[in-house]
């Protein structure tokens, strides 16, 4: 194949429309999936180029906890997420263990395997810590450069046109690239309020708070609808968290978000619980419940017990350190409020608008379902960790429904090829991570695991194709 590279350096991120390149791969993306893909293509001998729109490689996984991971076997993760696509699980879970082998092979440092939310296994991200890994992910990139891959920093994937030996590219720094394969690596769409609208509706995106990457835009997912790909999975569900209503630097999304909303009480602003707050082990359900109360904010309620027990103390990885939540939001602006009764609690979300007596009934309902082991007969039920608000002092924090990561994207084959409308593969085109739709869906089991898998998966096929 030509190339008209002239060093491993991108020579062209700066170019103004006239350079030509041509490679075998160009990866848009450069997070856990892009770079995967670029270390897999790599080391099988193909010409690479990362197309990256932020100034820094890392993505989302560079903000994240770090919990590389995936449910054990098949059978639990389809009892979590029956919702997926069962050929893209199996290949999330059979492929994970062998593929943090092989990043560690390339001298990336991880933990020992751990359990991770009771649910599955996982190695954590070293080096770093909650929130901040972004050395981990620029250690990756520089794995990759080494193995000669190219990168294009502020130079996002535009547009790609089917051309011969594949595709051509065009990136906002106006270079023009010719490749004979694509990998989408974009990371979803939760940057987009025109997408999250035409797929949530527009009163659900107006309410949600991104707990992510703003670059994340859906440019993947146009890219390919662009080239005739179907969509995957449901494109209204996403990943997310329950989140303090603040102003959070993206550092602090990580150790800010409380984790141990499922031992907590949710309430709207009618003064009512909606949903049941435990179901989902990893609170994912929560915000996609959330993004429909009135205003699009809620109050995350507990006492001082629940707190103690499992606010700072909450057990879903390592990677998650034990940290005094409560008083990061305080520092961080977000409204907590604090009484030593329920009626004084009442009281103080009447600022709020949320009506007292309403208010008092829905807690003292719930906290006598606990009592008397009667959640499941709750509307809506609570089925585990029922414990009873009532040992002061009690907290409200306002809360609003946080989104990571869409879950429906671009349908892919277990190649990690994107399909187009009659379920044929496009040629040369592929996708990965969170672009790659369908492995999870309203209920989610980790996504840096599926962006490892599938983008090696993408970069392995994309170099034997190309
Ligand atoms: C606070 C937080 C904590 C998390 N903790 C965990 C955890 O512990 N475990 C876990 O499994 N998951 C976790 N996640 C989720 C996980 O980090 C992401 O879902 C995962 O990293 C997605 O990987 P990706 O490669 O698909 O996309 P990303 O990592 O988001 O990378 C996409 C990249 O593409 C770039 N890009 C966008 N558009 C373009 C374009 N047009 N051209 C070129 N580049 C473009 C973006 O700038 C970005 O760098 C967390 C996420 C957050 C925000």
């Amino acid at each position: 194949m030509e190339t008209r590279t002239r060093s491993q350096s991108c020579d062209f991120s700066g170019a103004q429309g006239l350079t030509v390149v041509t490679v075998n791969v160009v990866i848009a993306g450069a997070g856990m999936s892009g770079l995967a893909a670029a270390i897999a293509a790599a080391e099988k001998g193909a010409r690479v180029s990362v197309l990256e729109k932020r100034k820094t490689p890392g993505g989302a996984a560079a903000i994240s906890a770090g919990a590389i991971w995936a449910p054990t076997s098949i059978s639990r993760l389809r009892e979590y997420v029956p919702e997926g696509d069962p050929v893209l699980q199996e290949i999330l879970v059979s492929r994970l263990p062998g593929d943090l082998a092989w990043l560690a092979s390339h001298g990336l440092m991880l933990s020992a395997p751990e359990s991770v939310a009771g649910l599955g296994e996982g190695r954590n991200m070293l080096g770093g810590e909650s929130g901040r890994h972004d050395r981990f992910m620029r250690a990756m990139a520089d794995r990759a450069a080494r193995l000669g891959v190219q990168f294009c920093y502020q130079a996002g994937l535009r547009e790609a046109r089917l051309s011969s030996p594949g595709f051509e590219i065009h990136t906002d720094a106006g270079a023009t690239i010719s490749t004979g394969s694509l990998i989408l690596a974009t990371g979803g769409f939760q940057g987009n309020r025109r997408l999250l609208t035409q797929y949530l509706g527009a009163e659900r995106a107006d309410h949600l708070y991104l707990r992510g990457l703003a670059e994340s835009t859906g440019d993947g997912l146009a890219a390919a609808l662009s080239l005739g790909a179907r969509t995957a999975g449901d494109m209204a569900a996403f990943y997310g968290h329950t989140m303090p209503d603040g102003e959070i630097p993206a550092e602090q999304l990580q150790p800010v978000t409380p984790y141990f909303a499922r031992y907590c009480v949710l309430v709207n602003l009618r003064g009512r619980r909606f949903v049941d707050e435990a179901a989902a082990l990893l609170e994912e359900v929560n915000p996609q419940e959330g993004c429909r109360q009135p205003g699009g904010r809620y109050f995350l309620v507990f006492d001082q017990h629940i707190y103690a027990s499992y606010g700072i103390n909450q057990q879903v990885t390592s990677a998650i350190p034990a940290i005094d939540r409560l008083a990061l939001a305080r520092k961080l602006g977000v409204p907590v409020y604090e009484a030593e009764t329920l009626a004084k609690l009442a009281r103080q979300l009447g600022v709020e608008g949320v009506p007292a007596d309403r208010f008092i009934h829905e807690i003292e309902t719930y906290n006598e379902a606990c009592r008397s082991g009667s959640g499941a007969g709750l509307s809506p039920s609570r089925i585990r960790y029922a414990i009873p608000v009532e040992k002061p002092p009690l907290y409200a924090m306002r809360c609003v429904p946080g989104i990571t990561c869409t879950t429906g994207g671009i349908s892919v084959d277990g190649r990690g090829r994107v399909l187009d409308r009659g379920k044929r593969p496009i040629r040369g085109l592929f996708a990965a991570g969170a672009d790659a739709g369908g492995v999870f869906g309203r209920h989610y089991a980790g996504f840096l695991g599926w962006a490892l898998v599938s983008g090696r998966l993408c970069g392995d096929t994309a170099a034997a194709d190309s």
